[in-house]
């Protein structure tokens, strides 16, 4: 600084934001560039060519000022710290756990695999999808069952996942599911939500007799809790028996961590396997993220829902990993879709296999039967203070205890003295142990529940008294599990770093290079946004905890929904959904309750352009909604004509349209208003897909123009990482009038309500911070700023590649929203390189491809959000212009049509030092097209992997050693 510059005020100094520069990749000057390459005068000039004047907001959003990182980090600490840390033994699904530091260092807080994109690519992916075939095989062991996804969303949705999943699936034509009344509340209410839109009649039987009742009627699955919500286990292979006879599916809801000692439902015979792997080392997070699981017969596989990874193999016939059968499979089928499932937990799931892989079948069993005892150590104890438990002599980890009219006193008394009881039905209270146990813990249950002046039991005394652990001798496991080196190899923290790094080198997140993924908004998720998810007040929170030791929560939930309705221009908004899809679901339900009320059930027709994610029609059918697919025309834009036509023909039973604004062509409709005023015309309603609201926020508002429901990805707009395909939050926003349907537990039953659609009232809570955290540091003027740079960001791609890849679609003055879809269909007939060819390619140049063959097949969709640097946009520019001189290489003769750096991309370094190169292209070229990758260079860890062979060859556990040889 020379000495004749104006020094800045003090206020200038304090209230520099200092976070908007950090998030926004480009400056004045590299806009100023930018601009130019484009033709317009200044960033004011191009959104306002771009946004149709029609739907520009009418205000600024009313958001706090921004604060710095530092100041934001010290708020929302003194917000956290109003949740209360008590010593949970609540149970009911959420228990204590210790994440190895190993785990919690070098995953959940590393971006390597926190910003992974889901593995749609294959080889730039085969770290995350080994820890996920990881995943995979140890619940398949467990459960004793022959194949398992990885991953559901909890474990509530992951069961009424199971209850379709039998309904297509059996023999029996009854729509009776009946479910066994000890079951966590919050999967039963889950199952009622999504049970009664699709006329499955839901019986939920509380005792013995209606047991015997129910399964010797009519029905096509049965569900059971093992061990039950209230600790209790039992022997069910009979019932499985009897469910069989009916032709009906035997579904069991359990947990991993007992089914190390307790004879897994596999042996049973059973037939779906459901549950959550929370305790395998993710933290409770008032709820979530964490991975559940589902696993089931072999004859279910091909309807299985959710992710499912496979072994395949690579050009050169090595084993390599990619997702099987439903990759995509809701763009596929759509409305014939499974699920709806896109986004699911992979993170959680990455974590949980990991603390498996951590500690081996011996390391598990060992952890288990230390619960086991301090469980028989508890329950004598009460027993002698005069406590006898119910079930008492067949339990895992709860004891459920009679208290005699003393249920709310001596719950009271437990928080007094730092603890939490559940208390669950009538005068039962129930304690679960876990992990974390230690004899302080037994032996504060006992003061709580001694009364005055009785003697307390003593921990030696009471072990010494009895068995080792409650579990029933006829239950106890006899059969091995997890017997694959890779849970019996990395036990020492050393080991167990370097297998843990050995698959984050193997995989391309946002720490190495932009992912310019086209509707998923790969942008920054800043690591002070990332900071408070760890802390202990968000991290170690029960979500059943009693509401007054929650009001840090309360509050993040409060603010944040406030803050989403400004930015959304809605009345009302739910956290609840744990994805995207998820709000789809919850905002389709809520449309639907609507109509009912009005007296109009009838409505069942959903209008959906046929550009729509296939989340679009599968969630569509999820709620019994009929969909009617309407047409797009020449330039992308929703075929107003053929609109009006169908709300015509269909105006008595319309129930909504669904759309995606800007579309998912990349494209602002001009016409949107109009649309919306002619579905309310006729009675229907507008759902406005959020999913690209990274180009809306702060400069139009859904709410406003004329959406009354829509749904936002907070792990695409709102800087929730990826995670490598979850967790993902996706609240459902919704206008004044459907503000009574939103999702809320307590509710089942209840006219005029839906229900609850995940297991926990805040969803996947312990990830709100991050969005959070990115509101509070950019403010209204940073958000909006952030929404201008990314479209600027698009439409210089588009620019400075139109002369090599022209933009499909664009409006009539040639420019594009936040992404652009670029055109490779003509190059199939010049040079018979297909779009995938220049993805794998890509990969050469370090690049994560863009969105591939979606939403127009043989496409390129590239969305480089307002986080990437102008040199970071350079690079992926120059990278595909190289890669069109490549093609042009193609098209001339010089490299044949079949043997190309394209068509044999990835290229690994194996096959380039191979003695007989015989590529009619130098190595070099091959490795090296441009220059700055000899000094950074990402090396694929497996050629191009073969997606057929793997369908074919169905295998979805890990490579057994020999394979490798
Ligand atoms: C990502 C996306 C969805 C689905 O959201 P998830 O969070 O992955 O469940 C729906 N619609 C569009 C347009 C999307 O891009």
């Amino acid at each position: 600084m020379t000495s004749s510059a104006p020094l800045p005020t003090l206020a200038a100094l304090e209230n520099a934001t200092e976070f908007q520069p950090r998030h926004i990749g480009i400056d004045a000057a590299d806009e100023a560039h930018m601009l130019s390459v484009i033709g317009e005068a200044s960033r004011r000039a191009l959104i306002d060519s771009i946004v149709p004047r029609s739907i520009a907001r009418s205000q600024a959003m009313d958001l706090p000022a921004p604060v710095t990182e530092a100041a934001a980090l010290a708020e929302l600490k003194a917000l956290a710290s109003r949740n209360q840390l008590l010593r949970s033994f609540i149970g009911q699904g959420y228990y204590g756990t210790h994440i190895p530091g190993v785990i919690l260092r070098n995953i959940l807080e590393n971006p390597a695999w926190y910003t992974a994109y889901t593995p749609y690519q294959a080889e730039i992916s085969q770290g995350r999808m080994e820890a996920l075939v990881n995943f995979q095989t140890m619940v398949c062991d467990l459960t004793a069952m022959p194949i398992a996804n990885a991953s559901m969303l909890d474990e509530a949705t992951a069961a009424a996942e199971a209850m379709t999943l039998a309904k297509r699936s059996v023999k029996s034509k009854s729509n009776t599911f009946v479910i066994s009344g000890d079951t966590h509340p919050q999967t039963i209410e889950v199952i009622q939500t999504r049970a009664a839109p699709i006329g499955i009649t839901v019986v939920v039987v509380n005792s013995a007799q209606e047991w015997e009742a129910a399964l010797a009627g009519d029905f096509f699955a049965a569900l059971m809790q093992y061990p039950a919500s209230s600790g209790w286990v039992m022997d069910w292979k009979t019932d499985v028996e009897a469910i069989h006879a009916k032709q009906a599916a035997a579904i069991f809801a359990t947990d991993l961590l007992a089914l190390t000692l307790l004879t897994p439902p596999g042996e049973w015979g059973a037939d779906i396997v459901v549950g959550s792997t929370q305790r395998f080392g993710m933290p409770m997070g008032a709820g979530g993220p964490h991975a559940a699981f589902m696993a089931c017969r072999d004859e279910f596989k091909r309807s299985l829902p959710g992710r499912l990874v496979g072994v395949s193999v690579d050009v050169h016939g090595k084993p390599a990993y990619r997702l099987a059968l439903q990759t995509r499979e809701q763009h596929i089928r759509r409305e014939k879709a499974t699920s709806n499932i896109c986004t699911a937990q992979v993170l959680p799931a990455v974590i949980a296999s990991m603390y498996a892989v951590y500690h081996g079948p011996e390391g598990l069993a060992r952890i288990a039967r230390r619960v086991a005892r301090y469980t028989a150590i508890l329950g004598r104890g009460l027993a002698q203070l005069g406590f006898t438990a119910l079930h008492h002599d067949a339990t895992f980890d709860t004891l459920c205890l009679h208290t005699q009219g003393a249920t709310d006193s001596i719950a009271a008394r437990a928080v007094a003295m730092g603890a939490n009881l559940r208390k669950a039905w009538g005068d039962y209270l129930c304690i679960s142990l876990d992990e974390t146990t230690t004899r302080a813990d037994i032996e504060l249950v006992w003061k709580i529940f001694a009364k005055d002046g009785q003697a307390l039991p003593t921990v030696e005394a009471m072990d010494a008294a009895g068995e080792p652990s409650l579990i029933p001798h006829g239950l106890a496991r006899t059969s091995g599990y997890l017997s694959h080196p890779v849970f019996n190899t990395h036990h020492s923290e050393t080991g167990m770093l370097r297998y843990i790094r050995q698959l984050s080198d193997k995989d391309l997140a946002l720490d190495r290079s932009m992912i310019p993924l086209g509707s998923c908004t790969m942008k920054l998720n800043a690591t002070s946004e990332m900071i408070p998810i760890t802390w202990p007040e968000f991290a170690n929170v029960h979500p059943f905890a009693p509401a007054d030791q929650l009001q840090g929560y309360a509050e993040l939930d409060k603010q944040l929904r406030a803050w989403l309705c400004q930015a959304t221009g809605y009345a009302g908004v739910s956290l609840q959904p744990n994805a995207g899809s998820q709000g789809e679901y919850a905002g389709l339900l809520a449309i639907k309750a609507y109509h009912a009320a009005q007296g109009h059930a009838h409505r069942n027709i959903c209008l959906i352009p046929s550009s729509a994610h296939g989340t679009n029609p599968a969630s569509a059918q999820m709620v019994g909604i009929q969909v009617v697919v309407t047409q797009c025309d020449a330039n992308g834009n929703v075929d107003m004509a053929d609109l009006q036509a169908k709300c015509e023909q269909h105006s008595q039973n319309l129930a909504c349209v669904m759309i995606t604004y800007p579309s998912t062509h990349g494209v602002f409709e001009t016409q949107v208003k109009e649309l919306c005023q002619l579905v309310h015309s006729h009675g229907g309603r507008v759902y406005v897909d959020g999913a690209n609201m990274n180009a809306l926020v702060g400069v139009a508002a859904p709410g406003e123009f004329g959406g009354d429901v829509s749904h936002l990805n907070l792990h695409k707009t709102f800087c929730i990482p990826h995670g490598g395909g979850g967790p993902g939050v996706g609240p459902v926003c919704v206008v004044a009038d459907l503000v009574p349907y939103l999702p809320a537990h307590g509710t089942a039953g209840q006219s005029g309500t839906v229900g609850a659609v995940s297991a926990a009232p805040l969803g996947n809570a312990a990830v709100l911070p991050i969005s959070w955290m990115y509101i509070r540091m950019m403010g209204a003027a940073g958000l909006q700023a952030a929404t201008e740079a990314a479209i600027l960001s698009a439409n210089y791609i588009s620019a400075r590649l139109k002369d090599h890849y022209p933009t499909l679609y664009a409006s009539a003055n040639g420019h594009v929203a936040h992404e652009c879809i670029l055109d490779l269909r003509t190059l199939k007939e010049t040079s018979g390189v297909m779009a995938e060819d220049v993805a794998k390619r890509l990969i050469d140049y370090g690049f994560h491809a863009p969105t591939l063959s979606f939403p127009v097949p043989n496409t390129l969709m590239v969305e480089p959000t307002e986080s990437e640097t102008l040199f970071e946009l350079d690079r992926f520019i120059n990278a595909m212009i190289a890669i069109r001189e490549e093609i042009r290489q193609v098209e001339t003769g010089a490299w044949p049509q079949d043997n190309n750096p394209l068509k044999n991309a990835p290229h690994t370094a194996e096959s380039l030092l191979a003695a007989d190169w015989n590529r009619p292209y130098a190595r070099e070229a091959a490795a090296y097209p441009v220059a700055a990758l000899r000094s950074n260079k990402y090396w694929s860890p497996v050629g191009r992997v073969d997606n057929v062979y793997g369908d074919r060859n169905l295998y979805c556990s890990c490579i057994p050693v020999s394979d490798y040889a």
